[in-house]
């Protein structure tokens, strides 16, 4: 594996692969790689001759007081992981070869930026901004053929694939399911703020989706309910969340009863680390709902059903 800093850099080394008709896969990432990581850059690998991963901490991305600083940061490790993964190119630029001095342009996508996580007393439309900003600009320097994205930031899928749709962009979007630990946690780069006690707290993000899970696979359509049972672990951990909220998994919009893809998706505070997870919930009539990807959320507190898909291990 070479990590180039330039973008000059990257498209000489990928010239020749280009040239030889080799398929390009690209996965964007900020860096503190974990097995969500690694499984983005397994599915690249799979589909595409080359593998490019983009390491770097978007500042456009991070709201003041947000955790731009101590965001953790070790290239090293990263490069090691990436490597043991088969990537080819670590492109990992400076700030200043991002947004070079005079910078003054944003790529936007309305709409889809207003709620959940958009919402203006959250993260604000301008996070977005940030992500699409720094997504149009990475598919343009290294113009894959396909780029990956995790369900983990369901929102920040949907947008991308909106943008890329509106702009023409010519990769393709691919996004891969969330992995989580053997206990359900969703893995994230921010988990490395939990102290033990609040690790425990964060399992109740996925014991939340797992309750609305269980409910809608007991028959259960309107959102009462399965937001009832969701709120009540959180309530248990004593986490509260910043948003606890069923939309439409197409386009966002408010929902008030499960009917064919509906996402669930949660957003809390806990200690220093400020964690989002999600499920898609599918209401099937007279059934239960499969799982997105094939993986519950569910942690112990989920109630297996004979309809259920056999439990596979998670990784
Ligand atoms: P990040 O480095 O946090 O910006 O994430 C880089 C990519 O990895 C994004 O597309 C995320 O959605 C994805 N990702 C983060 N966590 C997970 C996870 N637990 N499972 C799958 N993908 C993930």
């Amino acid at each position: 594996m070479r990590t180039v800093r330039t973008v000059a850099e990257l498209r000489s080394a990928l010239g020749a692969a280009r040239g030889a008709g080799r398929t390009v896969g690209l996965v964007p990432t900020m860096g503190g790689f974990h097995a969500g990581h690694l499984s983005l850059m397994r599915a690249a690998g799979k589909e595409n001759d080359v593998v490019v991963v983009s390491l770097f901490v978007n500042p456009a991305q991070f709201g003041p007081g947000e955790d731009l600083d101590s965001y953790p940061r070790d290239e090293a490790a990263d490069a090691a992981l990436a490597e043991a993964e088969a990537v080819d190119l670590l492109f990992a630029p400076s700030a200043d070869e991002v947004y070079p001095a005079g910078f003054s342009t944003r790529v936007t996508v309305s709409g889809l930026t207003d709620v959940l996580d958009g919402d203006p007393e959250r993260r604000g439309a301008a996070h977005f901004a940030g992500v699409t900003t720094v997504v149009a600009k990475l598919l343009n320097m290294v113009g894959p053929d396909a780029a990956y994205f995790g369900q983990k930031d369901a929102q920040q899928a949907l947008v991308i694939q909106r943008m890329a749709r509106d702009l023409d962009l010519p990769a393709r979007i691919e996004v891969r399911p969330t992995v989580r630990e053997p206990d359900g946690l969703a893995l994230s780069s921010r988990n490395a703020y939990l102290e033990p006690l609040e690790r425990e707290r964060a399992l109740s993000l996925s014991r939340a989706l797992a309750a609305a899970e269980a409910t809608v696979g007991g028959g259960e359509r309107s959102a009462g309910p399965l937001l009832a049972a969701a709120h009540a672990e959180l309530e248990r951990a004593g986490v509260e969340p910043e948003y606890l909220e069923l939309r439409s998994a197409t386009d966002l919009s408010p929902v008030e009863r499960v009917n064919g893809s509906t996402l669930l998706a949660v957003a809390a505070r806990v200690g220093r680390a400020r964690l989002i997870d999600n499920t898609v919930l599918r209401a099937h009539p007279g059934g239960t709902p499969p799982h997105p990807g094939g993986k519950p959320p569910g942690g112990p507190t989920r109630k297996r059903s004979s309809g259920d898909p056999p439990r596979k291990e998670r990784t």
